[in-house]
């Protein structure tokens, strides 16, 4: 049973209580996420299909259903020594200003200079080039975080990493380009005239903005024609989600201590990789039958992948380079609004996540603009930390299921993640203070145009 009195504001963890092993919960999955397809062949893909795209030990990763727990290299340990263990914060604060029985808690991921939870990902992907002895790696960033996370992670590994970044972020913060470049990476604004999927892009929406899938697909195909080089991402897929677990795992490691059961956990979901690694050691509970908690996925309600997307096989990238990827999704063509949460705009979702939001695991829900940072502004007055639009999307909701609490009296305990800071998105704030944010949401006849486009897969 919970004692309120003894909850310190931050619960921390000692360094020799960070993750050893990242949890698997494919492997107690009984609905396996389905596999990757080769667009050309629509046989599921190999490894020896994916060694021109992925480094090797990431694509046994990738393709591996079945082991639970997967060693951390001792190098990639003592990298996260640097900033982790993550703080566990009970908001006391924010519980004050709400008036509410509900006990609030959040996983903080902001205390590192990438600002998010992307570098528990990109030192990994770093450190497995390395090993491989390749020259470098290719990625796409929307919002920035992961091109900072992975340019951090290469310049500490020795490898080169060449970012492509969506047009209207390159355009809206500077700053974020700048940070990737002080750690050494190159920053090309997608779509770009370099490659041939960005001229093609370019010639068929003139003056495009980009999106996440059209800088994948210009940053997959310069690794495949750069001797030495591989593409890494910095979500959606089964590794990625794999190695935020330490968020998850050092949640409950930070809960267990005292005792602490949490009712309802929420997260912001982009391509699924915090949410994925924060919920899966609770996931796995439920799926062993011994758990039940509430789950729930926060997506904006311009780029509304769980709630009105369709559960289909689809392409990862505008382009179709990539393998088909059975998931949540709005189809590969969907170039959503141009919304301060960049890096929630993914059209697609995690198949993992997406297997068992459709097995019932988990709920969803998605919030407009203007709310969530409505949220952001009274979470920063209160609490402190200044919030990522993204990660203000799972505040939003959690000062949401407070306020019920506050109706109905039950003291729930809520556990969110906060997954990064918003320093650099002082652009997105700026509109707000001005009053001149907009709640765009795609209409039906939008979406069914896009799911138009969607290849046709039966199998
Ligand atoms: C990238 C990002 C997200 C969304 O990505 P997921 O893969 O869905 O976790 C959320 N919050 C922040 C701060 C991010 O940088």
């Amino acid at each position: 049973m919970q004692d309120n009195t003894k909850i310190p504001y931050k619960i921390y963890l000692e360094e020799d209580e960070i993750p050893k092993q990242w949890y698997n919960v494919r492997a107690d999955m009984k609905n396996k996420p389905a596999p990757l397809l080769n667009p050309a062949t629509l046989k599921p893909m190999s490894f020896d299909d994916l060694r021109p795209v992925f480094c090797d030990e990431l694509i046994r990763q990738e393709l591996d259903d079945t082991t639970a727990y997967i060693d951390i290299p001792q190098e990639i340990q003592d990298f996260y020594k640097m900033y982790r263990p993550a703080p566990l914060v009970r908001a006391y604060c924010l519980e004050k200003a709400l008036d509410t029985p509900a006990k609030i808690y959040y996983k903080f991921e902001g205390n590192n200079t990438s600002g998010s939870h992307k570098l528990n990902s990109a030192i990994v992907q770093a450190y497995y080039a390395k090993q491989q002895g390749l020259k470098g790696v290719t990625t796409e960033t929307g919002a920035g975080q992961w091109g900072t996370a992975l340019s951090m992670a290469s310049a500490y590994m020795g490898i080169d990493c060449k970012v492509y970044m969506v047009k209207v972020s390159y355009e809206q913060k500077p700053f974020r380009r700048e940070v990737m470049r002080t750690y050494g990476a190159s920053v090309t604004p997608s779509p770009s005239m370099d490659t041939e999927i960005g001229r093609k892009i370019n010639a068929e929406h003139p003056g495009t903005t980009g999106s996440l899938g059209c800088a994948i697909s210009e940053a997959v195909e310069v690794a495949t024609k750069t001797e030495g080089y591989r593409y890494v991402l910095g979500s959606v897929l089964n590794q990625v989600l794999l190695h935020q677990t330490v968020i998850g795992l050092e949640t409950k490691a930070a809960l267990d201590k005292y005792g602490i059961e949490p009712d309802i956990i929420i997260g912001c979901a982009g391509g699924g990789s915090n949410l994925g690694g924060l919920v899966s050691p609770f996931i796995g509970e439920m799926l062993r039958g011994e758990k039940k908690y509430r789950i729930i996925a926060v997506e904006p309600a311009s780029c509304p992948s769980l709630t009105r997307g369709k559960f289909a096989y689809d392409f990862c990238d505008t382009g179709m380079v990539c393998p088909l990827a059975k998931m949540y999704t709005l189809g590969s063509n969907y170039i959503p609004s141009p919304n301060h949460a960049g890096g929630l705009r993914y059209h697609g979702m995690s198949p993992i996540l997406s297997q068992l939001y459709h097995d019932g695991y988990m709920e969803a829900t998605s919030v407009e603009q203007t709310a969530v940072f409505e949220a952001a502004e009274k979470f920063a007055r209160v609490e402190g930390i200044l919030p990522a639009p993204e990660s203000s999307h799972a505040i939003r909701v959690a000062v949401d299921e407070a306020l019920k609490c506050k109706e109905t009296g039950e003291e729930k305990t809520i556990v969110f993640g906060l997954t990064g800071t918003g320093y650099f998105d002082m652009v997105a704030y700026q509109k707000f203070n001005d009053g001149e944010m907009s709640d765009y949401v795609p209409t039906d006849e939008e979406l069914q145009k896009s799911f138009a486009t969607l290849p046709k897969v039966d199998l």
